[in-house]
């Protein structure tokens, strides 16, 4: 029997899904059949935009502005996706930031602060948010995006990788403690993908070519393989899958500088 991937009838929320990696996994969540639901917090044309988009491919859609950094807002948030649309079948907690470049004793701690705020408070408010409608309802899948820096250090950035490496944590955590009611939670982690986050990266010639050095694949992923996969892990196609990081970075993972031995 061929495999269908169908996402028809469920709702999903993604947040940070005006831009970037969460505008790729609203767009594969809608493809295959999702109503989409976006959050985003500075950039309202743009998720007025990717609200369009959803809508053409014959689904619903809404944007909803709020700062995952902040508990009320996240529960306002959710409040009022319940009265637009009962509530959520899938999650994708998407939203982060990775904050300015500075050593650890050299960096800010409001800086450090806010990326922490963001990426796992944030994550925490949102799957809480989720979680408390899903027990009840015993279904639902609860997706964070993490990143490579879940688990390969990165200097510069120590407030971002304590982030991804904390909402590993959280993510298994919440695993074990929802398995029971029939809910599923898991982090995908990308590698370099093409967005602005890294453009800074990927527009310079020699920051790239470094770049491909890290990447046994030797290419920059797009936010379509991304929005794929989680597409196809929130589906019925992942079912067996709860409580682990699957990783979508073209090998960033695999050690690239021991390739030849040494
Ligand atoms: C970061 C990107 C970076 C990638 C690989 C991601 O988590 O946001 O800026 O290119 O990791 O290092």
């Amino acid at each position: 029997m061929a495999l269908k991937l169908s996402l028809g009838g469920r709702k999903a929320l993604v947040t940070g899904g005006s831009t970037g990696i969460g505008e790729g996994i609203a767009m594969a969540l809608a493809d295959a059949g999702a109503d989409v639901a976006i959050n985003y917090l500075n950039h309202r044309q743009l998720a007025f935009d990717v609200v369009q988009q959803i809508e053409y491919r014959g689904v619903s859609s809404l944007a909803l502005r709020a700062d995952v950094s902040k508990a009320s807002a996240v529960a306002a948030m959710f409040e009022e996706l319940d009265n637009q649309w009962g509530p959520i079948d899938i999650l994708v907690s998407n939203a982060g930031i990775d904050g300015p470049r500075a050593l650890a004793w050299e960096s800010d701690p409001a800086q450090f602060e806010r990326v922490i705020a963001t990426n796992l408070f944030g994550g925490y408010y949102c799957s809480r948010e989720a979680l408390k409608r899903m027990v009840p309802r015993k279904s639902g899948v609860v997706v964070s995006v993490s990143s490579v820096h879940e688990v390969i250090p990165w200097s510069g950035y120590s407030a971002y990788t304590a982030s991804k490496a904390g909402l590993g944590m959280l993510m298994k955590t919440m695993a074990q403690e929802a398995a029971e009611h029939g809910i599923r939670v898991f982090s995908v982690a990308p590698g370099a993908i093409k967005t602005k986050i890294n453009e800074q990266v990927w527009s310079d010639p020699e920051k790239r070519a470094d770049l491909k050095e890290k990447i046994p694949m030797g290419r920059i992923g797009s936010t379509k393989e991304i929005g794929r996969l989680v597409a196809v892990l929130a589906s019925d196609a992942g079912s067996y899958v709860t409580g682990t990081t699957v990783f979508a970075d073209g090998g960033m993972t695999l050690y690239p500088s021991f390739e030849h031995g040494g």
